[in-house]
Parts: C-alpha cells; structure tokens; sequence
C-alpha cells in the first residue's frame, strides 16, 4: 500500500508539474486516506527501502525534502511546490526509460526549477561547457533548448561509475512527448513520443452544483464541460444550468501510463435541460465533424433571418445616418422593420431574457441572450409578451413583444440589434456558424452510427455513473 502510494507521489507531485490541478486533487485525497500510523511506515520505508529508492542527497537536505512531504501529508502541497526536492533523485529499479534500456545506468528523475536552464543540470551530471555547446548546436533542428521550461519534467541517465557522467538527457516539453539527446561519443538528438492509452468512458449525473463540479465529483476532466458547452451552445445556457439537470456523456480519457493528459472529443451525449432531451451525435460529412440532434439536425442553430413574420426594413445598419428624431447624423447599430402596432416580435433564436424593461430612448424592449457569442435586442415594442420575463427561456420563434413607438421613435416599428461577444454588428452581414442539417446522401449512414449510440446512451443508468473500457493504445 504505501508501496503504490509513493510511487504514485514519485510520479504524480514531485516529478509531474504542479499546475495539473486533477492529479494534485488525487494526491491530496490519498494524504488524506493515509493514517498517522501509515505516514510512519512511509516514512520508514524511505529510510531503509534502499532496494526500491532511496535519495543521493546530503542528509540535511534528506531532512528537508522528508518534511517537506510530512507537511504535504498534512494536506498542505503548497510546500512542496516550494521546496521541491533540491536535487535530482536517484532511482535503482529495473527499466526502459524512453526506448533506452536504463537497467546500466543511474537515473536521476526530477522537473526543471524556476530560472534554470539546460547547462545547470548538464554541469552538475559532469557535462564539461564545451560538451553543452556541442549539444546545443546539435539539437538546434529538434528543438530549441532555450525553450526548456520550469516544471517540466526531465531524466538523465548517468554512468554507473565513479564519473557519474550523463549519458542520456531526455526532456519532456508536455505530458506525451519528449526528446532525447544522446550524449555519447556522436551526440544525438530525436523527438519521441509516449504511448498514449485511451479508455471509452460513459459517465451519468445529476446536476446540483455547477456542471464542472458535478462532473469532478464523478472524476471527470473539466475539459469535457468545456466541450459540452460548445457542442450545446446553442440550445444550453451553461451558465443558467438548472438544478435536476442531468446529463449522460460518452467521451474518452487519455493516459500516458497511469497518467490522464487529456480527453478525446465527445463521442455522444445527451443533456436534460428543464426536462427537455438534447442529443449530440458527431458526425462527419466531408468537412469536419459535427454534432447533430437525433432527427438529424445541426445543434448548431441559424437565427431567424427577420424578428418579424412579415414587415420591411425601413433603416439599415449604418455608421452614419439623419436621425429622424434627433434630427444630426448619428450612427444606427441596427436594423428597423416597420409593421402595424401589434405586429407579434419573434425571438430569433433560442435563449434566455435578460432584460425586458423601458428606457427613455429604446422605450420597452428585450434583450435575449443565446450563448457565449450572441446576444439580441428588440427595441420600441408597445408592450412585452407573457415569457418576455428575465431568467426564462424562449425557443426561435417564441413571440416577446408587439411592435410599436415606445421610446425614441416616429413610427411603429422594431429595432432590431444584434450583438457579437458584446459589441454591435450588422447580422444581415455576420458569418454565422453552418447549421445545415445531415446531407440526404449521408442519411443512412448517420442513422446506423446514431442508432447505435443512441442505444448505448440510453441505457447508461443515471443512479451508478462510470464505466470504463480500455481501448488498445494508439
Ligand atoms: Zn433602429
């Protein structure tokens, strides 16, 4: 037990940056299983294990990096973030480090510390000056050792003899690739790159927080959320997310060894937002993937082309324009439709109400927001619709307002604006995301994968909510 349990802090918190908040979480928990009595053993078994570990380093710094992972143990990691250990470590156990078999060498693991570059650790495994400039010369085309950065994890491998020289350093510049440079008799520099596992998950849950952290709870990256709110932008309000919204997701995790460095994109997904269903199947039809409803349909969603059923512009979107009003020129960051007091004003698209109020110059209007991107205004109505209410939901097409002359105006009409990441744009000129709907041609073929994933996202229970399946490395 405390075997594993430092070998998991061997690999996960001194030699794996810190800034992996996932794996610092799992450490953490771990500590905290741990009892007084189990610390103590650990402990021991650093001291004495010298067949399995132990630390080349001068006993006071022994005692240091030894409290440094007692105060650790205590649930601050703060610490040894701060003290690290000082100097490299040195492990003995029999393996292939990197494709080079390291059973004849002695393998010092550790994470470049702040302010210190490729010649500190090279000079201090017996690498003379002149060797280093060789070195850098030489990987010049592989890669640029200026780059090297703090955190990030590298390995060298010495002579075991009296010299101790280094053989091999290899740097890992993220969590799947790395670089070898060989620095034997020919120095040698090449790329490589670790195994990369991945494990199909299907993860169920219930919302009663946030989505991000229902989802850590199930042990879930929060990448996924972040991918779920991009496939569901544009029927979803993540940040309006109700309590007793489920969902269900299959997606994949990917491992280095025993490692997760990241997730793979969403391979299916259900949403249950107040009470209503929403599937996303990816699917590719030429150009991309991308995710589609179960009747086929993009969930990528176009606005209405006009906030009115029928009706004419009667002003543009201009930067300069006579204001009929105000009588000067003044820009006009809208579109006017005039139609006939009473004339119903549609929601261009899905979203939720964030203002439906009066104003001295926009007189009653509403402003609806659809996502992250886009937001819509409807100026000038004579009066609101029942759900043109903050915090509700309007569906594309859902009536909010009549159009009349509230506010500044000389006629009955609507004041149409449209917003892009919260400045005005003219929407009859913005290039909005594709929302055409699977191809006829593609149709069977997406029904086969649908079908098939649809019936796999249907009987994930929400009760119990993981299950994993590796799939062969790739
Ligand atoms: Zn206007």
């Amino acid at each position: 037990m405390s075997v594993i349990f430092f070998s998991k802090l061997m690999n996960h918190e001194i030699f794996v940056q810190p800034s992996v908040n996932q794996q610092k979480t799992v450490y953490k928990n771990k500590v905290k299983f741990l009892g007084w009595e189990s610390k103590m053993a650990y402990l021991a078994l650093v001291n004495t294990s010298t067949n399995l570990l132990f630390f080349r380093v001068k006993p006071a710094l022994l005692v240091l990096g030894i409290f440094a992972l007692l105060f650790a143990s205590c649930g601050d990691e703060e610490l040894i973030a701060d003290v690290g250990i000082p100097v490299d470590t040195l492990q003995t156990k029999t393996s292939i480090h990197y494709g080079i078999v390291s059973d004849s060498f002695l393998v010092f693991q550790s994470s470049v510390k702040k302010n210190e570059l490729l010649s500190h650790i090279l000079l201090r495994h017996h690498i003379p000056y002149s060797e280093i400039d060789a070195l850098v010369k030489q990987a010049k085309d592989v890669f640029d050792v200026t780059q090297i950065r703090s955190g990030r994890n590298y390995t060298v491998l010495c002579k075991n003899d009296s010299t101790e020289k280094a053989q091999f350093f290899i740097y890992e510049p993220n969590a799947t690739d790395f670089i070898v440079c060989d620095l034997r008799n020919e120095m040698k520099v090449y790329r490589g790159e670790k195994e990369v596992t991945e494990v199909r998950r299907e993860v169920a849950g219930e919302i009663n927080s946030s989505l991000y952290e229902t989802l850590m709870d199930i042990d879930v990256s929060p990448a996924v959320a972040m991918k779920l709110s991009e496939i569901y932008a544009w029927s979803i309000d993540f940040y309006r997310i109700q309590k007793g919204d489920k969902f269900k997701v299959i997606f994949v995790d990917r491992y280095v060894e025993d490692t997760r460095v990241g997730v793979g994109d969403i391979q299916a997904a259900l949403f249950i937002h107040r009470n209503e269903e929403f599937y996303a199947f990816p699917f590719d039809q030429g150009q991309g993937s991308n995710y589609f409803d179960e009747n086929a349909k993009s969930l990528r969603k176009a606005f209405l082309k006009s906030p009115l059923k029928f009706g004419r512009i009667s002003s543009g979107y201009t930067m300069k324009r006579y204001h009929p009003v105000q009588k000067r020129m003044k820009a006009h960051l809208g579109t006017d439709y005039a139609a006939p007091t009473g004339t119903p004003i549609l929601s261009v698209g899905d979203g939720v109400v964030i203002e439906a109020k009066y104003s001295k110059f926009n007189g009653n209007y509403v402003k609806v927001k659809h996502n992250g991107t886009y937001t819509t205004q409807y100026l000038h109505m004579s009066k609101f619709s029942k759900s043109a209410k903050p915090g509700k939901y309007v569906k594309q097409g859902d009536v909010i307002g009549y159009v009349g002359s509230t506010g500044l105006a000389t006629g009955p009409h609507v004041c149409f604006r449209f917003w892009k990441n919260g400045k005005q744009v003219n929407h009859r000129t913005e290039k909005l995301p594709p929302s055409l709907p699977v191809d006829r041609k593609y149709l069977p073929q997406f029904e086969a994968v649908k079908d098939s994933l649809k019936k796999e996202l249907d009987v994930i229970p929400f009760e119990h909510n993981s299950k994993e399946v590796a799939l062969a490395g790739v």
